[in-house]
Formats: C-alpha cells, structure tokens, sequence
C-alpha cells in the first residue's frame, strides 16, 4: 500500500517506519525543513528503543522517504495518515486544532483517485467531520473517506507497541474505508482485536483511555499520601490491588505526577469538550488539580531536604517524563526543576537520553552532568524523577562519599531503602 503520513514527530516517525516494515510504500511528510534534511540523511531526529535499526534497514530498502511537499507525499498515496501535534491551547485548553486543520487543508489539492485519509492525531470528538468538510471545501471533486485510527503507542516502546498493539481502534463511517483498513492491518490478522466502531466513539475511546490511565496514577499517588500517614506500604498495597484481574497491576507505580505530551493535555481537552457538552467530569477534574499539586509536593520535599543548609547544591536523576524516551514534554522532573529554580536552588542534573531536549528547555538555567556520579558530586540531597532503571544500579556506597549531604528523595521508588540506611542516607521514598 503506499502512504502518506503528514507529521513526523513521536507518532508519525514510529509509525512511518513500522508501515515501511511491513512492506508497504511510506512517504513521511514534515514541514520542518531541518527535521527532514536529517532524517534523509539518514539521522535519525528522537529516541525509541529499536527504532534507528528499522530506520535505516528501511532506508536502505527504499520503502521509506521524507519530504516537506505535501504533493510529493500525498498525489500517489492509497492512504494518508495525519499524524501532527494537538497541543493545549493557551488559554482555553482546549485541544488547540490549527495544526490538524492546516493538513486537511494542505493534503486536499492533491488527493488522486480513492483514498482513505485517516486521523492518528488525538482529536476532539467531531474532527472527523470537520476534517471531511475542510477537505470537500479545498477539492469539491476529491473521492476520499476520512477515518479515526487512534494511536495507542507508548513513548519508549514505540516499536514493540507498534508490532503489538493491544487492540487497533478504527472509526470509519463507509465499508470501503473499512476494507482498506482492515488490508493496512492484515499482518496482525488473529493476533490483534480489531475494533470497528463510529468515528465519533473511535474519538472518544482515545480520550477516555487516557483520562482513565490518568485518574489511575492519581488514585495510587493519593494512596502513597496515605500510606505515608499510615504506616502501610504502597508497594505493597499496589501488588495487593493489581492482582485483582478487574484492576490490573499496571499504572500502579505511585511517582511525581503524570506527564508526558499526552495524559496532560489530553485530560484537559476531555474536561473542555465535556463542559462544552454540559457534562460535568469531577474525577477528570480531580486528577488534573491533584496532576498539578503532586509536582509541588515533590519540589517542596527536596526543597525542605535542604532547608537549613546554606547554597544547596540538588543533584537529579532523570528529566524525561518517562523512561525510554527522550520526550521532556510536560515531564515532572522539568517542572520539579523549574520549582526548584524559582526558589533560587542550584540545579545539577544528568539523564540518559533526554539531555539534549532538556537543554533546548532549560538552557544554561541549571548544570549538566557527564553521568550519575558527576552529577550527585558535592550535592546536598539527590532527588529521582525519572524511573531510568540505571538509576537501581546506583553504587550508594560511591554516591555517599561524593555528596556533601547524605539526602536522597526517591520519587519513583528506584532505591532499596535498605540499602540508603545502610549507607547513612536520609531516606524518603513515596508512599513507604
Ligand atoms: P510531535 O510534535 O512529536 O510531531 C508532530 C509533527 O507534525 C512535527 O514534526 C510538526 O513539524 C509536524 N507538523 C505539524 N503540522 C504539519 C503540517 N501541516 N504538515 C506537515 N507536518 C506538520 O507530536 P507527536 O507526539 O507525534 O503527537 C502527534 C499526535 O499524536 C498528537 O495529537 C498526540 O496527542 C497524538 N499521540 C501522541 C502519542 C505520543 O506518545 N507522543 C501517543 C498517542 C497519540
């Protein structure tokens, strides 16, 4: 099949190249000139596990290409995937749509023939709709069909979900888009349920998926708060729930808040379609208000840590929102940090991967250290906020001897308490 995939970022690039594995034709289309003069290059513009192999195996076989012509990705494509940005906006934060209507806009001079347009984009509910008149309104002739294909994939395993996905959602209103659909997935024929449902109820499943996911971090950081007065332990009582089947153990780490470029913004564009529908989501709202008091929470821990001591000196591990990805999107730790920051503190910080987008945020506001020892050297207290699982290895004995204080705030849990009292630590972990 040959497709068109307008957006190359976090979703359209995995998902470009995981088409291109399956033997179809993919042309990946971005308006960032740079981003394309690398990618043709054949560098590869973020971070996944496993990604760069398949790039460049794709690259070479020539079922991949990048290009910023709409026509050039667009005028021969069966299927065109439009995969950009829904950030919040501003003010009303709301799913800000000027990106999803720019490429419905942009892609529909150049439909030729028969072609399935299919939104990957997380998208109010009634996109589809909009996207099918902004599309007539350009190319009154245009024979095409437009379809909600959510995406699912969790940043850091965009690969394996890629190949493995727990359901495929299709939101598609005529057979014929369906039965183009249903050959795009042919490859994962009895291994992945196939959901086919409306295009608005496509649109909501996206939406009520993660909200879900979001109140499920914020119910179990709650539970940690109170664990924390109880004398109970979190870990405990997360393995306790999770081998309930109707609760499942997954998104049952308590941490410092969600993030991430999704479960934010899309928490909030569900509580904005929900008001402008006269319905009134309180857990939604509850978990976006708790969302936003966990980070302060978690400054606040690490800023006491070292209240009595002059000109403290913060070592942190971790600046991506997650592990396995570069993404610092609505990461905690960046917001930690930034709390940190306005309360005058100095800042020396080292994560694996994410350096680099940490650094486009950040600037020189804070230091960055070459690995996790440089960074916790002559620091007053050191605070985990991301779950990197490099962070376990920790030699604590080696990490004791280079700090200046022995504080360490835990915040995902990576640290055998254990092993911090044995080597002299003030211990704080979540929920313990
Ligand atoms: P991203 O910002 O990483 O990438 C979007 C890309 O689209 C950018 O490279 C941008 O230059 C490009 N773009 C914007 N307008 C364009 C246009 N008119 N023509 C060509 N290119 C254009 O975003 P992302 O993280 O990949 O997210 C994309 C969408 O997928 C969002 O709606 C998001 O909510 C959703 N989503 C993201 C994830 C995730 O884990 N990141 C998971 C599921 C769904």
């Amino acid at each position: 099949m040959k497709i068109g995939i307008i957006g190359t970022g976090y979703v359209g690039l995995p998902t470009g190249v995981g088409m291109a594995e399956l033997g179809n034709d993919v042309i990946c289309i971005d308006r960032e000139q740079s981003k394309i003069d690398a990618l043709r290059a054949g560098k590869i513009t973020l971070y996944e596990d496993g990604l760069e192999e398949l790039f460049q195996k794709n690259m070479k076989a020539g079922r991949i290409k990048f290009t910023t012509s709409m026509k050039e990705g667009i005028e021969n494509a069966d299927l065109v995937i439009i995969a950009v940005g829904t950030p919040p906006h501003p003010v009303t934060h709301e799913a800000d749509m000027k990106y999803i209507h720019a490429a419905a806009t942009e892609l529909a001079e150049h439909l030729n023939g028969y072609t399935v347009v299919a939104t990957k984009s997380t998208v109010p509910v009634g996109t589809g709709d909009v996207v099918e008149q902004l599309i007539q309104k350009k190319n009154p002739h245009a024979n095409f069909d437009v379809v909600s294909l959510p995406e699912f994939l969790r940043e850091g395993f965009a690969v394996h979900d890629f190949f493995n996905p727990d359901r495929i959602v299709v939101g598609a209103n005529t057979e014929k888009a369906r039965e183009l659909i249903k050959e795009l997935y042919k490859p994962f024929d009895g291994k992945t349920q196939m959901l086919f449902v409306n295009r608005r109820s496509s649109e909501t499943i996206k939406y009520a998926s993660n909200a879900f996911l979001a109140i499920k971090i914020h119910y179990i950081n709650e539970m940690a708060n109170f664990c924390e007065k109880s004398g109970a332990d979190i870990s405990e009582v997360a393995r306790g729930m999770g081998l309930d089947s109707r609760i499942g153990s997954r998104f049952l780490n308590p941490g410092p808040g969600y993030g991430g470029s999704c479960f934010p913004k899309d928490t909030m564009a569900m509580s904005y379609m929900a008001r402008q529908n006269g319905v009134d989501m309180t857990l939604i709202n509850a978990a976006i208000a708790g969302n936003l008091e966990r980070k302060k929470q978690m400054a606040d821990r690490i800023l006491n840590a070292v209240k009595d001591i002059k000109d403290p000196r913060i070592a942190v591990l971790g600046l991506a929102f997650k592990d396995g990805t570069d993404d610092c999107r609505e990461s905690p730790a960046m917001d930690i940090v930034g709390e940190l920051l306005r309360q005058n503190a100095k800042v020396v910080a080292y994560d694996p991967k994410a350096m680099p987008t940490a650094k486009q945020l950040l600037g020189d506001k804070i230091e960055y250290a070459s690995d996790m020892y440089a960074a916790v050297q002559g620091a007053d207290v050191l605070a985990i906020l991301t779950e990197w699982s490099e962070f376990k290895n920790l030699d604590l004995g080696k990490v004791s001897a280079l700090m200046r204080n022995k504080n360490i705030i835990d915040c995902r849990n990576m640290i055998d308490p254990k092993q911090a009292m044995m080597n002299h630590f003030i211990f704080k972990g979540i929920g313990r």
